[in-house]
């Protein structure tokens, strides 16, 4: 991992939001975007508490119409997360939306270029001192005309690029429009340049920070839907938050967003650019010596620990006793099936042997209890009393079943301590 790339940092949001900072050494912020009309009020304002409640730090609407920039004033009353307006063609609209209290505005160098309309929208966020993020998309910046000429003169800038003439365009594109800014005297930014290209995604990207001080919004736009745009996405943004690069992300999927805070955050917490909130969940990918309905234990799991626990406690789900125990390492509550049944360990000591049906009642409870104990300083997250350790073997493949009927299992797997 490589040392965070130093950016200015800029600030969204109010009293009543919470201030979200970008860049700097603020902690890497995660956005979302409504994927419905922003002028039905009632579904919007749904959606973004949908997103605000799945943890989003910011949340994008797209204000295409003056009906929508209207309804903008009754969403921002009813809801309590950053709103950012995504204006493209209209200036109009961005103007209308800082009006009506927006904290941000995304700007697209691609279809408002007009020196005039971006000074108008510079003044405005001026005077309400909001934001505006500059928002390059390889969709909207591709000069179609001497398309080969043009390819051939400017991919020689970047000639270990593959993309080198899209990176030299973007970046012309964003020094062309800065100037504008800079002229305002106007630093309040934030950059992005997506592409659907997740290499291209990490070249540009790459580039970009080598150039300029202004903290980088990541994304790779249309994706698709979650399937396989989380490859896409995770692969360049995982590799550019690694290198240093990225203070605020959306991951865009053509499926429900909450999918795509979900996501952005657990890519966060994975490269631990981000404290943890909430259980981490850990379950092995089930084999031929799987001994319980594993997947919908998992699954069972995974929504009670998220309406539930709200600190980071590991959780280990394990198929079978064999391997179990060596893949939980590290967990703080684990249950390992065996024989239809489950065995249950809160930090390395078994607390319980309970048939297939009970198994998700009981974790749970221990899962509940052990919050409480440590929001009451009786336990430590991470601390193990005792150390599972894998059977050492217990005889052929098979034979410990009988065992764990038994319920003596921990006399094979609790050894060395
Ligand atoms: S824990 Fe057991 S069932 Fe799960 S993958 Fe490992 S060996 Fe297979």
């Amino acid at each position: 991992m490589q040392p965070r790339a130093t950016t200015r940092q800029i600030k969204v949001g109010n009293d009543s939001t919470g201030i979200i900072c970008i860049g700097g050494d603020a902690p890497v912020s995660v956005q979302s975007m409504t994927s419905g009309y922003t002028h039905d009020i009632d579904q919007c304002v749904k959606e973004i508490n949908r997103l605000d409640s799945a943890g989003a730090d910011l949340v994008r609407v797209a204000v295409p119409e003056a009906k929508d920039t209207i309804a903008l004033k009754e969403i921002l009353n009813q809801t309590s997360v950053p709103i950012v307006a995504d204006v493209h063609f209209h200036f109009q609209r961005a103007l209308e939306a800082v009006e009506a209290g927006v904290h941000k505005i995304r700007l697209n160098p691609g279809n408002i270029a007009d020196r005039n309309q971006v000074n108008a929208v510079i003044d405005a966020c001026k005077d309400a001192r909001i934001p505006i993020r500059i928002g390059v998309n390889e969709g909207s910046i591709i000069e179609r005309k001497d398309k080969q000429k043009r390819k051939e003169e400017l991919g020689k800038f970047f000639a270990d690029s593959k993309h080198g003439h899209l990176i030299a365009i973007m970046i012309a594109k964003l020094e062309e429009y800065l100037d504008i800014f800079h002229e305002r005297d106007f630093h309040d930014i934030c950059i992005s340049a997506k592409s659907m290209d997740s290499s291209l995604t990490i070249d540009a990207y790459t580039e970009i920070a080598k150039r300029f001080e202004y903290p980088l919004h990541l994304g790779v736009t249309h994706a698709g839907p979650r399937e396989t745009g989380s490859i896409r996405s995770v692969v360049a943004l995982g590799t550019l938050l690694a290198n240093g690069i990225g203070d605020t992300l959306r991951i865009s999927y053509a499926s429900d967003p909450v999918y795509e805070v979900e996501d952005g955050l657990e890519l966060l917490y994975c490269l631990a650019k981000r404290t943890r909130i909430g259980a981490e969940l850990i379950a092995c990918p089930t084999c031929g010596r799987i001994q319980v309905d594993l997947y919908t234990l998992v699954q069972e799991v995974r929504k009670k620990l998220a309406d539930e626990i709200d600190i980071p406690i590991k959780v280990a789900v394990m198929g079978c006793v064999v391997n179990g125990p060596g893949e939980a390492e590290g967990a703080d509550i684990a249950v390992f099936a065996g024989d239809r049944r489950g065995i249950i360990y809160v930090q390395g000591q078994r607390v319980a042997n309970v048939k297939e049906e009970e198994i998700l009642d009981r974790l749970l409870e221990e899962c509940r209890t052990f919050q409480e104990k440590v929001r009451n300083g009786e336990a430590t997250l991470g601390e193990k009393v005792v150390e599972i350790i894998p059977p050492d073997p217990i005889g052929e493949l098979g034979s410990g079943k009988a065992r764990i009927a038994a319920g003596d299992v921990e006399q094979i797997t609790i050894g060395r301590t």
